[in-house]
């Protein structure tokens, strides 16, 4: 699924409809309530609603998710999320509000959501087995000295990895100020990030908590070499109360691509309430 094939595969609200109905129900209709397979279909509202036949429970393909209640057509939907399931690029508001027609606000809510949709997946995948985590931090790349600036902003890049020491599964979270030593995270800002984000049978953990220490994990700083990258050029005057939800999406693109799944599919399912 590509820009250019995209108005070819969903001309309508209808084909959109549709494929948002097979992720969802791939074996058709099913209450989410009692499990009865046959619905009534109400179509007064502009996204049907399904009556079921045997509890009358009312659902529709968008409730629970983060498309419940927008006014947004659901084709406009689509194709935000395939910008920004584009892995050299992603999007932003400015350039999703042009692509797909509606105002800037709307555009930068329908990003925050699917931001958020991703960054509740991602919390639902501790990273597990044999897990690596290096410190980094963003801002500033130049500074030489130990102390940390307050344009910096320090964060843990933790991958499970394979017997080999390669990613294929990477977190990379924001530490607090509080848990930071200078540029070096403390123990106390390991043991957080290990309860939040890695499984308590991690078999294997390996943690590097200075940025130039010569064990360090040169993998896993590559990649947030081109975090960083895509950030720079993506964000202008980026805030740091946003920065973690961008990680979380490089991180998703990043993990989706790894796994071999199509990143729109992938995120389509997320941001649909799938897994
Ligand atoms: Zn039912």
């Amino acid at each position: 699924m590509t820009l250019d094939n995209f108005d070819e595969v969903f001309p309508s609200e209808r084909a959109c409809f549709d494929f948002v109905f097979s992720l969802k129900w791939p074996d058709g209709f099913r209450c989410p309530r009692c499990g009865h397979p046959h619905a009534y279909t109400v179509c007064s509202r502009r996204i049907p609603l399904f009556e079921c036949r045997s509890c009358r429970h009312q659902t529709s393909l968008t409730a629970g998710t983060i498309l419940e209640g927008s006014r947004t057509d659901l084709r406009k939907w689509l194709r935000a999320l395939l910008l920004v399931s584009r892995t050299e690029e992603g999007t932003n508001a400015v350039q999703l509000s042009r692509e797909i027609g509606v105002t800037y606000k709307t555009a930068w809510l329908m990003l925050h959501k699917i931001r958020r949709a991703i960054s509740a997946s991602d919390a639902r995948e501790p990273l597990a087995g044999i897990v690596q985590v290096q410190a980094a931090v963003h801002g500033r790349p130049h500074n030489p000295t130990t102390s940390l600036h307050q344009q910096e902003s320090p964060l843990l890049v933790g991958a499970s990895t394979d017997a080999g020491g390669e990613p294929f599964y990477v977190k990379m979270k924001l530490v607090s100020l509080k848990h930071m030593s200078g540029k070096l995270v403390t123990r106390s800002g390991t043991k957080a990030f290990t309860d939040d984000h890695v499984k308590a049978d991690a078999h294997d953990l390996h943690i590097v908590a200075g940025r130039f220490s010569s064990h360090r994990f040169k993998s896993l700083l590559s990649l947030f070499n081109e975090t960083r990258n895509w950030l720079n050029a993506t964000f202008h005057g980026l805030e740091r109360k946003y920065l973690q939800s961008y990680l979380d999406e490089f991180c998703f693109r990043w993990n989706a691509v790894r796994s071999g799944c199509e990143v729109f599919e992938r995120l389509s399912r997320v941001c649909f309430g799938l897994r």
